[in-house]
């Protein structure tokens, strides 16, 4: 494709747009014509083109239908569309540029003015879909180093790790080897193919990208493994050994943590799977830096605490969601409970439960069931201010307990969360899919609540109630009078 870019032209017959084609092709830009609009639509989807000029004449649909379209595609709302129209009315380009048009330029037009417009559109639409880009590797990164910073652990580190990394790139082998300085030995401490694997020894004289990346420093990519210098001298040996090597491209990207200690993030990619390129170089380095501060975090935890201290504070969090454990959700309860009744303060709480989530488990697997309780975990933890606190309760529970508050300020706060989940979209396992949540709120004092128990029991009551009402609510604890519902 030409260097200037691609350009997709609608138009009927060559006539219809009085030889502009031919000048886009002379200024360097590859063309493409069509003259309907819904074979305009399939290549924007299929062959994402830097600008697409459509003209009045475009057979099939209305040049705003083509627009709107075009918008409405996640993977082709950054492109600028160009419309051409001999109308002379200005209601007509008002409305083109509501619909979401880049230009709307009337005909007969002015060429060299037509040009200078295409090329400011086609850098403007580069910039913004370069904009996009590093804005979805951040959020991924983000994300990612995120799950790893509430832990504590390395080796759980190098565990999620190596695999939200082998489900971004749909690799399956992706694992994280030590290294010592000048050893002709690594150690796998983790592996996405084989999660039983730890401690594995690797002779590195076997793996010339992996030692390459350590003596350089610099990440290590090869993108195809049979034609590659690197492995000149040891491809004799696979042939020898009869080792059929299925491995199309690799990666190797070093980083140092705890204080001089090696790590290579190991990446491989079989032919039947996505090579490994320099896109995946840069979100893998960015990965390897964000985890860096965990991993120092936790080496250092490692070292000064005991076993036993260590496995005391990791009791504390639940090892699924990050949220707080239900051990020590309950002990903070009682805290925070004993403290409202000392000092006569008010005090929230909000027990969520997802909706049909077995139903979830059956269909999809408990390896998305277990992404989807991750996701509720994290928009929990991100919904709450500072004083506020969540733990998982039991299986598809969670509770969230909030100081200060008031039934009315807990039962809205219950409500956004709701809302704001049933909403959005999730991306988990098996693709993106909806979730809904019920909840309970119950806020203290309350009659009858004396301990953390009998208020976890009236949160539990108003959960009952928001599913046997259809569940995707929130309903507030309402004491039952002679059976009947005070509503
Ligand atoms: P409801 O709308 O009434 O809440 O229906 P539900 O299907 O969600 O029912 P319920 O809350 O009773 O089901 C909880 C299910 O959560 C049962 C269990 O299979 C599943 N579960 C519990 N813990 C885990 C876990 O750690 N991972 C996964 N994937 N599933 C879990
Ligand atoms: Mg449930």
């Amino acid at each position: 494709m030409s260097d200037r870019g691609y350009i997709l032209v609608g138009r009927d017959g060559a006539e219809a747009l009085a030889g502009l084609d031919e000048a886009l092709v002379r200024e360097g830009y590859a063309v493409r014509c069509v003259n309907d609009g819904t074979t305009l639509l399939s290549y924007v989807a299929s062959q994402s083109p830097d600008l697409v000029v459509v003209d009045e004449s475009i057979q099939e649909m209305a040049p705003l239908e083509i627009v709107r379209h075009v918008r409405h595609r996640v993977g082709s709302r950054d492109v600028p569309v160009v419309l051409m129209s001999s109308q002379k009315q200005g209601d007509d380009a008002a409305l083109a540029l509501r619909t979401g048009v880049s230009d709307y330029i009337r005909k007969p037009f002015e060429l060299t003015e037509v040009l200078a417009r295409v090329a400011s559109h086609v850098e403007r639409g580069r910039l913004m879909r370069e904009a996009r880009r590093e804005a979805d590797t951040r959020g991924i990164v983000l994300d990612i180093v995120r799950d790893v910073t509430a832990s504590l652990s390395s080796e759980e580190i190098f565990d999620i790790l190596v695999r939200r990394v082998s489900r971004l790139f749909q690799i399956r082998r992706c694992s994280m080897i030590l290294v010592d300085e000048g050893a002709e030995h690594g150690t796998v401490v983790a592996a996405h193919d084989d999660p039983s694997i730890s401690a594995l020894s690797l002779d590195l004289r076997r793996y010339p990208e992996i030692r390459q990346a350590v003596e350089t420093g610099a990440p290590v990519l090869v993108k195809n493994l049979r034609g590659s210098a690197l492995f000149e001298q040891i491809r004799p040996l696979w042939e020898t050994e009869n080792i059929n090597v299925d491995i199309q491209s690799v990666l190797a990207i070093p980083f140092n943590f705890d204080k001089g200690r090696n790590g290579v993030f190991f990446l491989r990619s079989s032919s039947e799977e996505p090579a490994l390129d320099e896109e995946s170089v840069r979100l893998t380095s960015a990965i390897a830096q964000g985890a860096v501060r965990a991993l120092n975090r936790a080496a250092m935890f490692e070292s000064v605490l005991s076993h036993q201290e260590q496995l005391e504070i990791l009791a504390k969090t639940d090892e699924l969601t990050g949220c707080l454990s239900r051990r020590y959700l309950n002990e903070r309860l009682e805290n925070e409970l004993e403290r409202a009744a000392r000092y006569k303060r008010l005090l929230g709480l909000v027990m969520f439960d997802i909706d049909d989530f077995k139903r979830l488990n059956d269909t999809h697997g408990h390896t998305t069931g277990d992404a989807a309780l991750r996701s509720i975990g994290e928009v929990l933890q991100r919904s709450l201010r500072t004083a506020d606190f969540v733990g998982r309760y039991g299986g598809d529970e969670f509770l969230l307990v909030l100081p200060e508050t008031s039934a009315n300020g807990t039962f809205q706060l219950a409500e956004r969360i709701r809302n704001g989940i049933s909403r959005r979209e999730f991306d988990l396992r098996a693709g993106t899919m909806r979730l809904t949540v019920s909840g309970g709120v119950v806020g203290y004092p309350e009659a009858g609540v004396v301990t953390a128990e009998d208020l976890i029991d009236r949160a539990d009551q108003a959960l009952y109630r928001a599913k046997a009402a259809g569940r995707n609510r929130v309903f507030c604890y309402q004491p039952e009078t002679h059976g009947m519902h005070v509503e």
